[in-house]
């Protein structure tokens, strides 16, 4: 394990909580020299991420890899025994803009429709008094109007930047751009996560976040997730076939993880 980094199958990681990812945020902002991106993971993951090159140098390079779904949670805690919090990337970025309100640092919402986008900017800086929205983009602009989103988000002195492109466009898009991004620290790659906040889409209420349930609750919500979710279950029987493999290996006198 570095730096409290987990392989789970073929992806990773990070076993921290809300409050220190808040805390290696918090970092990045105050002593960072170059842009640090803040990726979700999740058992959807483990079938894309291994399968497409550029995704999987993004992940494998990446700052902090949240523990986005339970499923990561639980694969932690059969895998390596830990009891790790889940750390949704669509509940962190509103850590990310307490942090910008309280440190002064402007933030740069890219993605999503051009109305959910700014419907999303007004929410944020209603929900934080103080916060700066330094600039926004929607995230249907062409691959030829990218230097001047560069440039946009480059003049708007903004320190954080929320990528909300979907998956893997988002983290690709960090991929290539990250060495044009001249004040920008923390990247949040928050894929749709501006249509709970500023369009129709609505977020699991608590009683189901509360008991781990939000996955279902989203699925009854947009059956057209359906294709997505089917993943789960082959994700827990990988797991549990990992498990057996560390216990077989552990049997063999090898008691490292893989
Ligand atoms: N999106 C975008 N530009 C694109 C494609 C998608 O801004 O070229 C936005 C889309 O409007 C939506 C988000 O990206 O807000 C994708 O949401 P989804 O729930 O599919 O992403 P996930 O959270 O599963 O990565």
């Amino acid at each position: 394990m570095l730096n409290g980094r987990l392989k789970i199958l073929d992806i990773w990681v990070d076993a921290v909580g809300r409050a220190e990812a808040a805390a290696r945020v918090r970092c990045f902002l105050e002593d960072g020299k170059r842009p640090h991106c803040v990726f979700a993971s999740n058992p959807e993951k483990q079938f894309t991420v291994p399968k497409d090159p550029v995704l999987y140098d993004c992940y494998e390079r990446a700052d902090l890899l949240l523990p986005d779904g339970i499923g990561m949670v639980k694969a932690v805690k059969m895998l390596y025994g830990l009891d790790i919090e889940r750390v949704p990337g669509s509940e962190f970025i509103f850590e990310i803009c307490r942090i910008a309100r309280d440190l002064g640092k402007g933030v740069f919402v890219y993605g999503a429709k051009e109305e959910v986008n700014a419907k999303s900017c007004e929410v944020l800086a209603e929900r934080f008094p103080g916060l700066r929205i330094a600039g926004r983009a929607n995230g249907y602009l062409k691959e030829e109007d990218m230097p001047e989103l560069i440039r946009e988000v480059n003049t708007s002195g903004a320190e954080i930047l929320f990528v909300a492109l979907g998956s893997p466009k988002q983290e690709k898009w960090f991929g290539r751009y990250k060495n044009q991004l001249e004040n920008v620290k923390v990247v949040q790659c928050i894929g749709g996560t501006l249509d709970t906040i500023g369009g129709t889409v609505k977020r699991a209420p608590e009683f189901w976040c509360r008991h781990n349930l939000e996955w279902f609750y989203r699925l009854m919500a947009e059956p057209k997730r359906m294709g997505r979710q089917r993943v789960l279950p082959l994700f827990a029987w990988l797991v549990l076939l990992e498990r057996v493999k560390m216990m077989l290996r552990l049997g063999h006198g090898n008691t490292k993880a893989s």
